[in-house]
This record gives structure tokens, sequence and C-alpha cells, in this order.
């Protein structure tokens, strides 16, 4: 006979039971075998399970039959299937996947998956109360006004609705809620137990959207078409300002009247500005959010939501492949070339190139929107993999912005006066000219410079000490209105030193190079009347206080921005025109792969802000590189000129995406024992043909957090299967206890 689930699991009764296997959202490479009771059968794959894990209970997900030899003696049961949909077969797909390629165990894939373990706990019920009684003489209370009132409310409740809260009834009856309960303990009320979800309006799919132009008419075609066929790749390749969003809105309705989900992501940074409201306008209802920020308690909703298809449109962040959708139907990936869809902690995946497996194991359509898309997707397009989609024109006819480069050898900055005293300037005297001309037209100004803080190194001019972090091997960057330096890779954080702590001269502690902070000081002084706003991700304090701070500029409250990569995407303002880019070579320094390509996007992007409306917009790149051939294809926009430039010198090289790259970073406290870990690495590198191991050398961050770290790379023709190599290396090699490496396949920026 059966005993209980969750009794010691005894050998008595399984000797006939089946086994399964249930994945753990702990680090483990493979599921582990458990016997199903036969009073819990039909357990199929999908099921979310508990199960008993040594001494603690852990809930996992029934991934396929029981294989492995445990003995049946040794099998422990499944104690509980729980009350929520099986997880659907194409997320499992993606789960496999993903760990098959960046070599993650499985179980910490899984782990993404089941984000909010208390999302799987049946929601808490509240009381609700009913009327028990016709009238108050059947009971023996005092019929008082008050009771009565409370009464009759509770009679006139609408069936309709779910049992009413004592504050609701209490409300409706115009009384205090303390009278309900009196009601309830003197039994004129019944509590009920009330289970509820939150409310959710799904979008309109039959909503009519804006009347397109031909280019957009054109590509919407081909968008519905793909969403209504099976497994496909499509880019949309437009301009900014070209309409894309509203392009593929068509094909979100499509796939919504079609009864099924869609996904769209976008890069963390893009969800606080306003797409969410566009999608109200254009759907009468909001999308369900999802990205790292929102309160758990929503996170949980939104997860159930998800999961009993309740929600039929998340707008997230890249963790939002992982929820649970039963029927999704179309993935967007909107800004398809940002770096923000590459999570760099725990499982170093792209959730771009994940979306395109998701898509095949749910067999719909993905679609990647971007003005500027990556190499990889655009040589994916000519050959013939993704279908290519141009929106070549801006909408309305508006101009694209006139793009010029600010020789600053030519235009070197003035000093200006600073408490008496010069101060070095970081605006070349055109650009000062073409913002002053803007402001006095009425129209706004957007400095742009990728630098959070006021400046990024602090040095003594007596001595020559470098303010350093004594975790990691950066700079410490000053910011001034908190009176700090601070590190922006730990957040260690120091109050800035009257006196110099290497030779203790006072005073002589002095900024070096520019943050927005100081642009803004320098810009404050040159035009002091002008209303200015510094936006970046340490002044905007959440997606509200962003999206209010859009409002004001989009509103006119605001002559000048001086702003962060915050301000690159997605906003709309009708009466920017003009963009000074500060320092257009930041991003080119360093040997990073994508280094020049970034910054294209980037300041393609930054570009993008200019006049958008009636107004043309004009943009100024200060550069000491005019010559760059980023600069060359931002002024000239021939982005397909660049490319080609790009591919080639990849190609010669056989970096991505024209070979492999694995990225081994050896991290530990004890330097020594990191690079004796590294070399030993070296020693047992795969020899294969077509791969090459380079290194190991000190990773670009040498020291992280404290932990010294050490980089080897493998490279390898495409051809080659780069993960079963990886894992037997790292399999041969015995790591000395305290060093750990880490693997990126595919690593984004380094
Ligand atoms: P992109 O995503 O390519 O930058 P958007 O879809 O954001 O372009 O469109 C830019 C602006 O033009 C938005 O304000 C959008 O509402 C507007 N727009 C684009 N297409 C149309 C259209 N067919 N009718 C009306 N407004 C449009
Ligand atoms: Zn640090």
């Amino acid at each position: 006979p059966a005993t209980a689930c969750g009794d010691a699991p005894g050998a008595t009764l399984f000797g006939a039971a089946r086994r399964v296997a249930v994945l753990l959202p702990v680090p483990v490479d493979a599921p582990y075998d458990y016997a199903v009771p036969p009073e819990m059968e039909p357990v199929a794959p999908g099921d979310l399970v508990r199960v008993p894990l040594g001494k603690r209970i852990e809930t996992g997900v029934v991934w396929g039959e029981g294989a492995a030899d445990v003995p049946e003696t040794k099998l422990r049961p499944i104690l509980e299937r729980l009350d929520v949909p099986p997880m659907p077969a194409p997320l499992r797909d993606l789960i496999d996947w993903c760990a098959a390629y960046t070599l993650a165990p499985l179980g910490q894939v899984l782990r993404m998956a089941l984000s909010v373990p208390e999302a799987l706990d049946p929601p808490k019920p509240r009381t609700g109360y009913t009327a028990r009684v016709a009238d108050l003489s059947e009971t023996t209370l005092r019929a008082t006004d008050a009771r009565r009132k409370v009464l009759e409310a509770a009679r006139a409740w609408p069936s309709s609705e779910p049992p009413p809260a004592a504050a609701d009834l209490a409300r409706r009856a115009g009384v205090g809620a303390t009278v309900v309960r009196g009601l309830a303990e003197g039994g004129a009320l019944a509590p009920v137990p009330v289970v509820e979800e939150p409310e959710i309006t799904a979008p309109d799919p039959h909503r009519a959207g804006p009347a397109l132009s031909p280019d957009q008419a054109r590509a919407a075609d081909v968008l519905r078409a793909a969403a209504r066929g099976g497994f496909s790749v499509t880019l949309l390749e437009g301009v900014t300002g070209s309409g894309k969003t509203e392009v593929y809105f068509e094909a979100v309705a499509e796939t919504l009247a079609r009864g099924r989900q869609v996904l769209v992501l976008l890069p963390e940074i893009a969800l606080t500005a306003r797409w969410p409201e566009r999608f109200r306008d254009r759907f009468g209802a909001p999308p369900a959010p999802w990205h790292s920020d929102m309160p758990r308690a929503q996170r949980r909703d939104i997860w159930r939501a998800v999961a009993f298809g309740r929600v039929s449109v998340v707008v997230g962040a890249r963790s939002a492949l992982f929820l649970p959708f039963p029927d999704l139907g179309l993935i967007i990936i909107d800004e398809e070339h940002d770096g923000a869809f590459k999570q760099e902690d725990g499982v170093p995946y792209n959730a771009r190139d994940m979306a395109v497996v998701r898509g095949r194991a749910g067999a719909h359509a993905v679609v990647m929107a971007s003005a500027t898309p990556s190499l990889e997707t655009v040589l994916n397009a000519r050959a013939g993999r993704y279908a290519f989609v141009p929106l070549p024109r801006r909408h309305g006819g508006a101009a694209l912005p006139a793009i010029e480069t600010l020789d600053l050898r030519a235009h070197p900055p003035e000093k200006w006066q600073r408490q008496g005293m010069l101060a070095p300037s970081f605006l070349a005297p055109p650009l000062l000219d073409a913002m002053d001309a803007t402001i006095r037209r009425g129209e706004q100004v957007l400095l742009f410079l990728n630098r959070r803080g006021y400046a990024p190194l602090t040095l003594c001019r007596a001595c020559g000490h470098r303010m350093q972090c004594p975790n990691c091997s950066a700079w410490l960057v000053e910011h001034r209105h908190r009176r700090l330096l601070q590190c922006h890779h730990c957040d260690y954080r120091m109050p800035l030193p009257e006196t110099c702590p290497a030779c203790g001269t006072a005073d002589a502690l002095a900024p070096c190079g520019p943050g927005v902070e100081r642009v803004a000081e320098e810009v404050a002084s040159r035009f002091p009347t002008a209303r200015l706003v510094v936006a970046a991700s340490d002044t905007l304090l959440g997606p509200t206080a962003a999206a209010e701070l859009m409002e004001r500029i989009e509103q006119g409250a605001v002559d000048i921005v001086i702003g962060t990569q915050v301000m690159a995407k997605g906003h709309h303002f009708p009466l920017l025109t003009l963009v000074g880019v500060v320092d257009a070579d930041l991003g080119l320094s360093g040997g990073d792969l994508r280094a020049a390509e970034r910054t294209f996007q980037l300041l393609h992007q930054v570009s993008g802000r200019a006049g958008r409306a009636e107004r043309p917009g004009r943009v100024l790149v200060q550069t000491a590189d005019p010559e760059h051939p980023v600069m060359r294809a931002l002024v000239s926009g021939d982005a397909e000129t660049f490319l080609a430039v790009e591919a080639e010198t990849r190609q010669a090289v056989m970096m991505p995406p024209f070979g492999r790259l694995v990225a081994l970073v050896v991290s530990g406290l004890d330097e020594r024992a990191v690079i004796e870990a590294g070399k030993a690495l070296a020693r047992s590198a795969p020899r294969a043909a077509d791969v090459e191991v380079l290194g190991p050398a000190p990773a670009p961050l040498a020291v992280l957090r404290r932990q010294h770290r050490h980089r080897l790379l493998l490279k390898a023709a495409r051809s080659v299967r780069v993960q079963p190599l990886v894992r037997d290396w790292l399999a041969a090699v015995k790591l000395p206890p305290g060093v750990r490496v880490k693997v990126d396949v595919d690593p984004y920026g380094f």
C-alpha cells in the first residue's frame, strides 16, 4: 500500500514505481531520478514538483524519463506536484540548449526560469464577506442603522464579483470596518476565503493603428506574414524615426489576433523610456513589464499571469526570455545590436541569440529591429538565414540630421574663469556658438558624454599620486554633488580627501578629464540663464524619475541636457535640434573587438535624437581623429562601407562572427595561484586543427573586487564545435583551492 508523500522514503512501495528525471535549480549538470508515487500519476515532462534533496526540499521540473541506475532502494519519491501549468516544452528546449552552448550547469540555467520561486505557491487567500441571513432579526445582534446598511450592502453585492473585503463592504455602506467584523462574529455575515489574481486588461489587437506610409505598409505586410508562419528570423532595419516600432506593432497585432502571446525584448535602459505608453496608445492596455528592478511581488504576479496564459504581451529585459509563455507566437528584439542583451554574470548568454533558439523551439517568428544592426545579424541577413526588411526613410519626411565632425586639434576648447582661476574646457568654440544659436531659437541641446560623475581621475598635482580603488585596478571617479570618490566597478566609496593620501599636500588633488557633472559646471557658467539638467543612471533614480524627466524635456521645460547613454535611446523630443558629442573617441581606445562597432552604434543612436519633427537637426561630433572610419561613417551615413571594413578586419584575424571565441577568466584572491592556474591551463590547452589558444594575460580589469583575473582566449574556425573542446580542457586541469575559471562563449566586450 502506498504511504503518504513526505513519509520516510521507504523502499517498500517503489518496487514497481515509475522513475522520472527531475531537474533542480541548483548548480548541477543533469537531472536526478525520483520515483513517482502511483497515485500522483500522470506525471509528465514539464510538471513542477517538490522533491527531497539531502535534508532540504527543493522545487524542480520533470525533465524526462528516469534513466540513471540508482538502485530502487535509494530512489526517493516526488513529494508533491504543484498546481501550476507545466513548463512549456520550447522553454525546456531553450534551457537545454542554453546550458549546452554556454557550458553553464543545466540547473543554473533552470534557475533563471524559476527566478521567483514564490510564484509557484498558490496566492494567499484574503477574507471576503457574504450575507448569511436575510434580516438581523435572525440573529441575536441588535439592529443598528450601521449594521442594517452593511447587511444590505452585502446582500446587494453583485454575485459576478468576488465577495468584498471588510474595508470594501464598509466603504460601500458608509460605515467603519469594525461593524463588518461585528456582524461576522454575530453570525450575520459569513467570512469566506477569496483567492484573487491581479486583474489584467488585454491589449486589443483590433484597434486601428496609424495610416502607414507605402514603405511601412510593405514592411508590415512582410512581418505579418512572418507572424502567421512558423519559425523565421527577420531583420527590420531602419533609420531612427522611420517607424520600426509602428511597423512591428502590426506583427504584434497579428499574433494577438491569433490568440498567441508576444514577447518584446528591449535593452534594460530603454525600459525607462516611453515604450509602454506608446504600446498602450496603440493597443488600449499596457504590456506586462519584466526586468530586474521590479518589486518582487510584481514579478511574482506577472510570472504567474504568464504561466497561466493571462498575459498576452510582455515587454522586458533579457531575462524575460525565460518566462513560461504557454503559447508564445512572436519575439521582437528591439535594438538588437545592444550589448545589454549579453549577460555577463551567472550564465553568460546573449538573449538576442537565445531568442532565435526559443523561436526555433516554439516554431514561431523572431523579429530583430535596429537602426544599426550588429555585424553578426547583417551577415546572417546577407547569407539568407534571416529575412531582411529595410525602412529607408524617416516618417513624415523628417530629414536626417546633418552630422559634422568638429576637429579638436583645429578648434581647441578655450579655458574659462572658474572662481577666479582658469579652468579647462571640454567644449570647442564652434559647439558653444551652435549651442547659443539653438537656445536663442527656443530649441534644445543635448550634450552627450558617456561618463557618469565629475571626473574619471583624481590626481595629486604635487606628487602625481592617482586615487585608485583599493579593490579593483580602476581609478576612483569623483562625484562632486555627493562629494565623494566612487569605484564604478565595485561601488567602493570614500569622501574626497582634503590632502593627498600619498604626500600629504593640502588642496593638491585635482580632477582630470570630464564626466557629465563637470561638463554641466562649464555649461552653467557659460549659459547662466539656460535651464540645465544632467541625465545619467545615478542622477535619475528609478524609471518614474526618468519618465518624468523625459516628459519635461519633451514639453520644453529644459534647454540643455547633459547626458550619458540613458539619453541615447528611444526618446523623441520635438524641440531637440542640436546634439553635441563631447568626446567621440572615448569608446575607441583599448583592444576591444567591438569598440568601433559599438561606438558607431552609440553615436549614430545619439545623433538620431536630433531633429525628428519639422525642425531639422544638427550633430557636432568632437573628435581628435576625424579620419577614423567610425567618424567618416557617421558623417557620410554610410554604415555599409563601415561594416564592410569591419568585416574585412575581423575576417583577416578570424575573429567573430567569422571565427569562434571563448574567453576563460581565471580568478582568485591569491595572484600567484591565479597565474599558476593560468599557466597550467595553457599547458593543457586543446591542440586541434583551426584552434588557437592565446594567453594567459592579465584580463582588462586585472583586479576586480580584490580578485586577480587572468584570461585565456580560445579562437577557432566557425566549423569547430568549441564546447566539447572546452569541457575536456577544463576537466583535465586541477585548479588550486580558491581559484576559479569562468567560461564565456562569445564574449561580448573585451
Ligand atoms: P523608430 O522605431 O524607427 O525610431 P518610431 O516607430 O519610433 O521609429 O517612429 C518615429 C516617430 O514617428 C514616432 O513618434 C511615431 O509615432 C511616428 N510615426 C512613425 N510612423 C508613423 C505613421 N505611419 N503615422 C504616424 N506617426 C508615425
Ligand atoms: Zn572597485
